[in-house]
């Protein structure tokens, strides 16, 4: 690969390249930040400088970079066979094998999956097929999928209606018919003067309330994140997750986990609805699934829905042409096979989580920290003007902003979620990088600080 100088490649870049999520006029006039090369939990970028990858790229290299085995497993596969299809009837070894590996480790119910590109595509499939579940069931009117503002299920047209971010619903006439939302487990901002075991009751009940406006026999499936990732590591208190399958079961609708962030390892047990106790129907995978050294993802099914896919038969006319690519299929079990040999999820539960939340507590005695809280590798604090008040600064995502630019200039990668700031390294990061992570974030809360009183931020 050609080396050119920083201001070449930024050049080149605003010139020709249209980012995902950016403001590209900001970018233009600013410059993007070129990252060459990484190992373990570091990033290099193209000034040579070493940042800490405190969000594992976009919650994805889990095993850290550098994993030789991984770069292997897709050049041995490329080698042998790098494309086929698994249309009209055909498969191959990866496909098959990636699939058997995934029933493994996923919790008991699940012995299918249904391959993607993707999270957004897992998602977009698990629309289509809980659709195809209920017609085949006879009760076609069952349609509607009940979601969470704030929720974060990918980009396409049903992802993104699925999730509930409104800039994204504002600019594309989102969402579909038959996607409804229901508020948010965010006690930090809308629990009020609740306890937030309370609050989490009297937000998982929204769903009740909302089947019983649209009607029950119309409603199929409520969709959530165990925990919030990019709606800013929204953890729900403890008493949500057990109402939200009391009332998916009471319904009879189907549960659906959105694992893409959670699954792998991320919270500490395998899966997040294993951690909060849920029996999910259909669970969307991806990112950590290849610790996102190819793209890759995918819907598990449960058995009681696949068995009506499969019993009642009829062609499911939904695919994608790189769904279950043999090059990604063959890292994807790769990362199985280190995640489980090197006991990577049993060593964040026992081991890192504990370390991670207690360095991560330290931070809420900095004046500008309103909150931490934390689960496995995720962590999360809100920036506030005034402890120990929930209220935030007057001008949202501003303080946030500044926070994150401070963070890099200290080598770490921390992502601001408005005024939240998050992050989720690596699942094989070792306690003194955490340490060097958390010695970061508070320089640059410091510098923050500073700055917040310098500019009369309130
Ligand atoms: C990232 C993400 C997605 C979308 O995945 P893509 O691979 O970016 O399409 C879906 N759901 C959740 C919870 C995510 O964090």
């Amino acid at each position: 690969m050609s080396r050119l100088s920083t201001a070449e490649l930024q050049r080149l870049d605003s010139a020709h390249y249209l980012h995902p999520f950016t403001d590209f006029k900001q970018l233009a006039a600013k410059g993007a930040r070129v990252i060459t090369g990484a190992e373990g939990v570091w990033l290099i970028d193209s000034d040579g400088n070493r940042i800490l990858d405190g969000m594992s790229g976009l919650w994805c290299v889990a095993l850290g970079y550098g994993r030789k085995e991984l770069a292997d497993a897709a050049y041995r596969q490329m080698l042998e066979l790098p494309y086929y299809n698994s249309f009209f009837q055909c498969a191959h070894p990866p496909a098959i094998e990636l699939a058997q590996r995934l029933t493994e480790v996923t919790p008991p119910q699940f012995k299918h999956v249904f391959f993607t590109g993707s999270g957004s595509e897992a998602n977009d499939t698990m629309v289509r097929l809980v659709r195809r579940y209920w017609q085949l069931r006879g009760e076609p009117a069952r349609n509607v999928i009940v979601s969470r503002w704030n929720g974060y299920h990918g980009s396409t047209v049903a992802g993104a209606s699925l999730g509930g971010m409104k800039p994204m619903h504002e600019q594309g006439g989102l969402p579909i018919p038959g996607i409804v939302h229901i508020n948010q487990p965010y006690w930090f901002e809308e629990g009020g003067d609740l306890s937030p075991a309370e609050f989490g009751l009297r937000a998982a009940r929204e769903l009740a309330a909302k089947i019983e406006e649209i009607g029950p026999h119309r409603v199929a499936a409520f969709i959530g994140e165990p925990v919030q990732g990019a709606g800013g590591v929204i953890i729900p208190p403890e008493t949500y997750w057990p109402e939200i399958q009391r009332i998916c079961d009471h319904y009879g609708i189907l549960l659906v986990s959105d694992e893409v962030i959670c699954g792998f390892g991320r919270t500490g047990s395998w899966f997040g609805c294993e951690h909060f106790g849920t029996r999910p129907d259909l669970m969307p995978i991806a990112k950590g699934m290849s610790s996102g050294y190819l793209p890759i993802g995918g819907l598990m099914v449960a058995d009681r829905v696949a068995q009506v896919l499969i019993d009642k038969g009829g062609e499911f006319f939904h695919g994608f042409t790189y769904s279950g690519h043999p090059a990604a299929c063959a890292v994807s079990v790769a990362c199985l096979d280190i995640l489980r040999r090197e006991k990577v999820v049993e060593r964040v539960r026992d081991e890192l989580a504990g370390y991670f939340a207690a360095k991560w507590r330290s931070l809420a005695d900095h004046p500008l920290v309103g909150e931490t809280r934390s689960l496995g590798l995720l962590g999360a604090l809100e920036l506030v003007p005034a402890k120990p008040s929930r209220r935030f600064f007057a001008n949202r995502g501003e303080v946030g902003g500044a926070c994150r630019d401070l963070c890099v200039a200290n080598g770490v990668i921390s992502r601001a979620v408005r005024d939240t700031m998050i992050v989720a390294p690596p699942l094989v990061i070792t306690p003194a990088e955490i340490d060097e992570l958390v010695v970061r974030v508070a320089r640059a809360l410091d510098q923050t600080a500073a700055r917040v009183a310098k500019q009369h931020w309130a």
